[in-house]
Formats: C-alpha cells, sequence, structure tokens
C-alpha cells in the first residue's frame, strides 16, 4: 500500500470515530433542550390554571352576591367568603330552596283564602269606567261592575269591555228609579227583562246576577221585595247585597281617606266582604282611592280580591 493512501485512510478513519463521538453529544443537547421547553410550558400551564381557578372563584363570589341580592331569604344565607366549588354548591342549594319557597307562593289558590274581597262598582258605565279598568288591571284584579241601562254606543262597548277584560257584568235595573221599578211586580219584571236583553246583546254573554237599587231591603218599593227575590230565583238569577259601604253613596265627593278606610277596616275580622263602591261622574275620589284599597288589601295575610261567581257566597239582606 502506498504511504499517500494508507495516510489517506487513518484520516477517514478518524474522521469517522470523530463523527461517531459527536452523535450521542448532538443527541443530549437536544434531549436537554426538549426538557427545558417542556419544563417551562409546564410552568406556563400550570400558571394559567392557577389563574383560572382565581377567576373562576370572583364569578362565583360574584354570583353569590348577586343571588342573595334578590333574596328574600337574604337573613338565612351563609357567609359570602366563596373559596371552593364547594360553597358555590352550598350557595346555589339555598337558592333553589328559594326559587320553590316562592313558586309555592305563587301557588296561593285565592278561592281558599280566609279572607275574600268582592270589589263592586254600581250605577256604571261612567266617564270613569275605563279609568277603574285600567286601575283593576295593573293590579290584575277582578271585580263586579253593576251596570243600570245605557244605549249609546261608549256604554255599550264599556258593557263588552268590562266583559271582555275579565270582571263580572251584573245587573242594576235598567232605569234605576225607584218609582218605577217598585211601582209593582210587572214593572220590576219588565225593567228587569230590559236590562238583561241590553247586557245579553251587547256582550253576548247572558248576565247571571243583579244587584237591587237601594239594596234588597231598602223601604222605599211598594212592591213586597220577596216577590222580586223570587222571581229573581224563579229564572236562575242571583242577587248580591254588600256587607261593606266605602261610603262613597253618602255624598259626593267623601275623602279619600275615608274610603280607603271604610272599605278595608274590617276585611280580617270576616271570610267574605262584599264592598261596595259607585262607578258614575261624581265619584271621582272612589277613582282615586281605589289604588290605595287594593293595595291595602294585597298586604293582608291570607286575603284575595276575587270577581262575584256563582261560588261566592251569597251576602244578601233579605231571604
Ligand atoms: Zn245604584
Amino acid at each position: 500500500m502506498p504511504k499517500n493512501e494508507g495516510e489517506r485512510s487513518n484520516q477517514r478513519e478518524s474522521r469517522i470515530r470523530n463523527d461517531i463521538q459527536i452523535v450521542p453529544i448532538i443527541l443530549s443537547i437536544f434531549a436537554i433542550t426538549a426538557c427545558i421547553i417542556l419544563f417551562f410550558r409546564q410552568y406556563q400551564m400550570q400558571k394559567r390554571l392557577y389563574d383560572l381557578e382565581g377567576q373562576m372563584a370572583i364569578i362565583t363570589l360574584e354570583m353569590t352576591e348577586d343571588s342573595k341580592r334578590d333574596s328574600r331569604l337574604v337573613d338565612a344565607q351563609t357567609s359570602a367568603v366563596v373559596d371552593s366549588w364547594g360553597t358555590f354548591y352550598e350557595d346555589r342549594e339555598i337558592r333553589l330552596a328559594e326559587i320553590a319557597a316562592e313558586e309555592l307562593a305563587a301557588q296561593f289558590d285565592p278561592e281558599k283564602a280566609a279572607h275574600k274581597v268582592y270589589l263592586t262598582f254600581d250605577d256604571g258605565p261612567s266617564e270613569y269606567t275605563e279609568q277603574i279598568l285600567d286601575i283593576l288591571d295593573e293590579y290584575n284584579v277582578k271585580a263586579t261592575f253593576f251596570v243600570i241601562g245605557k244605549e249609546d254606543d261608549e256604554s255599550l262597548r264599556l258593557y263588552k269591555e268590562i266583559v271582555d277584560r275579565g270582571h263580572t257584568l251584573g245587573m242594576h235595573s235598567y232605569s234605576h228609579k225607584y218609582s218605577e221599578i217598585y211601582r209593582s211586580k210587572d214593572a220590576f219584571v219588565k225593567d228587569f227583562e230590559k236590562i238583561y236583553t241590553l247586557l245579553t246583546d251587547a256582550t253576548g254573554v247572558e248576565p247571571l246576577f243583579y244587584r237591587f237599587p237601594g239594596g234588597s231591603s231598602n223601604t222605599v218599593s211598594k212592591v213586597d221585595l220577596h216577590i222580586c227575590t223570587e222571581y229573581l230565583k224563579s229564572i236562575g238569577i242571583i242577587y248580591f247585597d254588600w256587607n261593606v259601604m266605602s261610603g262613597d253613596a253618602n255624598t259626593n265627593g267623601v275623602p279619600v281617606e275615608d274610603l280607603i278606610y271604610n272599605s278595608t277596616a274590617d276585611i280580617e275580622t270576616r271570610a267574605t266582604s262584599v264592598v261596595l263602591l259607585h262607578d258614575t261622574a261624581t265619584k271621582g275620589t272612589t277613582v282615586e282611592a281605589l289604588p290605595t284599597i287594593i293595595e291595602k288589601i294585597f298586604a293582608m295575610e291570607d286575603t284575595a280580591i276575587l270577581p262575584i261567581t256563582t261560588s261566592t257566597e251569597l251576602v244578601q239582606h233579605i231571604n
């Protein structure tokens, strides 16, 4: 083998040895770098996780605070400090219990209330009828209107409006003139038939209830009122008097405070209160008093305002 050739062979071997020695070093450097990157990534993710846990705790605290603010049972709540999901669930259970209690209250059956109140408006329709209906709607209250006979377009519209808005439309005679209605049984029947037909035609609903002008115990009638009550009974009409007088019949412009007091003072002492109110152009203070009358009744325990129906306990001055 020539010398030059031998040297070249030696150099090649030495290069290959060097190359082989460098591979593990490169691999080691690569592995160490990978480890450093992975360690750094893991550190970043751990930090992000801590941040998220912190944010979650703040959101949980805010949610709990909101539910407490909304709650009527705020006093029953535990401490506002929320440091884990455990307390979040605890507070959520309290909130769920509150919702269940609210739903139970919403299921309150007015028909089973200890004190039932029937607001009744006599002598309409009038220029105040629409306003009365709006107030009743505002409080979601249904009442009873004992109306008299009027044939102008506005009155015909109001009869229907009373029915359409869910109230009870009762009869209070056509003419409301004592001298005519109570002249004889025939006169009474004639007047009755007139108002019955008018309301049936105007609303498409046959009225079921009657209130005698002056009440069934009035002393101005020339006819024995028992004859009239028997007649109504024979044709399936139920008559109602009242057992609470608002006082608005006494004179015009009765002070609002008096009407409120008279209408509400004794409601909690009886099971059924039929309140006598009036819907006429001269009874503006009755309209003014109405919102407070309703609010006062709403504030009473186990008390409901209802429209007169066939299941209403009878309130009649004579039998
Ligand atoms: Zn009247």
